[in-house]
Order: C-alpha cells, then sequence, then structure tokens
C-alpha cells in the first residue's frame, strides 16, 4: 500500500475521495498513530482551537454511516469486515453522537418489531388450537 501523503489527507478531509479510498485511510489512520498525527496537523493550520480527533471527526461529520448500514450493523450482516470494524471505530473511538442516537433508534424500532411479531405468532397459534379443537369436537359429535 502506497503511504499516504499529505494531498490524500486533505482530500479525505475535504470529503473527495470514494468511499473505499476513504475506508482505507481511515483503516491506515486507526493502525498508524503517526498519521493521527499529522491528520491532526493539518486540521490544527485551517482549524484552530480544535483539540482532538474525535472533536474533529464530530465537527466535520466526516462519513458517517447511512441509517441502512446502522441497521446492517446492527444485525451483523454488513457485507464487509471492514464496515463492521469502521462503524465500530465511529461509535467506539470516535464517539459519534449522531449516530449513537440512530443506532439507539433502530435498537428501539427493531425491539418494538419483534414484540409485534411475537405477539402475530402467538395469537396465530391461539387461533390453529382453537381450529383443531373445534374440528376435534365435530368429529366426536359425528
Ligand atoms: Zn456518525
Amino acid at each position: 500500500m502506497q503511504p499516504l501523503t499529505n494531498a490524500d489527507l486533505e482530500a479525505y478531509l475535504n470529503e473527495e475521495l470514494a468511499v473505499e479510498e476513504a475506508s482505507s485511510i481511515e483503516e491506515q489512520i486507526r493502525q498508524q498513530p503517526e498519521l493521527k498525527q499529522r491528520l491532526l496537523e493539518i486540521l490544527a493550520r485551517r482549524d484552530a482551537g480544535v483539540h482532538s480527533l474525535g472533536e474533529i471527526w464530530r465537527r466535520h461529520r466526516i462519513t458517517c454511516p447511512s441509517r441502512p448500514s446502522l441497521q446492517q450493523y446492527l444485525l451483523g450482516v454488513l457485507p464487509s469486515p471492514e464496515e463492521t470494524s469502521y462503524i465500530t471505530f465511529h461509535l467506539e473511538q470516535i464517539g459519534c453522537r449522531l449516530c449513537a442516537a440512530n443506532l439507539a433508534d433502530l435498537i428501539t424500532a427493531s425491539e418494538q418489531s419483534e414484540e409485534e411479531a411475537d405477539q402475530q405468532t402467538q395469537s396465530t397459534r391461539r387461533r390453529k388450537y382453537f381450529q383443531s379443537s373445534v374440528g376435534g369436537l365435530r368429529k366426536e359429535k359425528s
């Protein structure tokens, strides 16, 4: 893999990169603390008064995963492990409040729909039981 230049990092910060490129850069930033430092230096030049990478991320809201991605993350069905680790990083390291709120909302929604599904199964079962006992009674009578 090519070492990242400041121009790459600038492009990343300006959100000029394709999703795959951006996530590959994020991956490298995660693995190489010196890149994080360089990123901070670039941003310090532009954005005086910002002190942590998390703050920068939040401020620029860089590449928040989409709601469908968060949903897939929740269900553990994201197509690639990179995406999963990116979202984990985004939520846990960056502490993106926007995504945390989105995720909490999705969890609530999925719990509700599970409850609804449960209730439906139960009432279907009840109906089946009722029908079969009625059927049984009919047979006995005849
Ligand atoms: Zn986010």
